[in-house]
């Protein structure tokens, strides 16, 4: 049986996109409706994982200790009565160092899919950067641009990176998955 995942992008989705980088705990702040969209995610029983490039690391703007303070801090402002686990990846190489986990890559989201049992055509890879969208595609899944963060930029990209979804933002997106798993049932 395979478990239902999704797969989202935390710069510009979960948390405010800085220009100069969320370098610490001071610096995160949580956008509109995610609280409420991820609380959804968990009482549908969905396995929700965070996939962020996190290249401030190979620059030498702050650790990789910084970027895990900043997860504990994420998850505490996140979980409430209800609450569920959360899944990180990220990576913390700039694309001059050519790895296979920095997005538009898609090595980490390839691992989170064999490491919960996914199936890749029924997950879910939600971001605001067309990086995402294209991580999304290679590892075959579902994708939706939320126009938070970057995505206010978005425009007409190349057809191989149509997302399947466009979305205002993360509240949307998981409002309308659910209503969609509801309809198919
Ligand atoms: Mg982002
Ligand atoms: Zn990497």
């Amino acid at each position: 049986m395979y478990k239902k995942g999704i797969l989202l992008d935390r710069d510009g989705v979960i948390i405010e996109n800085r220009e100069d980088y969320v370098k610490n705990t001071s610096e995160v702040k949580i956008l509109p409706g995610v609280r409420e969209a991820i609380t959804s995610l968990w009482m549908e029983n969905y396995i929700v994982c965070i996939i962020t490039n996190q290249s401030g690391v190979s620059k030498g703007l702050y650790s990789e200790k910084d970027v895990k303070d900043i997860h504990r801090f994420i998850e505490k402002e996140l979980c409430h009565e209800i609450s569920g686990p959360i899944f990180w990846y990220y990576c913390p190489h700039q694309d001059k160092d050519k790895c296979t986990c920095r997005k538009p890559n898609s090595g980490l989201l390839e691992k989170a899919i064999s490491d919960h049992n996914f199936c890749s055509e029924n997950t879910w890879m939600v971001g605001d950067n067309i990086r995402d969208i294209e991580a999304g595609r290679k590892a075959q899944c579902q994708t939706c641009l939320v126009l938070t963060g970057l995505g206010k930029s978005f425009n007409k990209p190349k057809m191989s990176l149509v997302p399947h979804k466009v979305c205002h933002d993360l509240y949307e997106f998981v409002e309308q998955i659910l209503t969609e798993e509801e309809e198919s049932l």
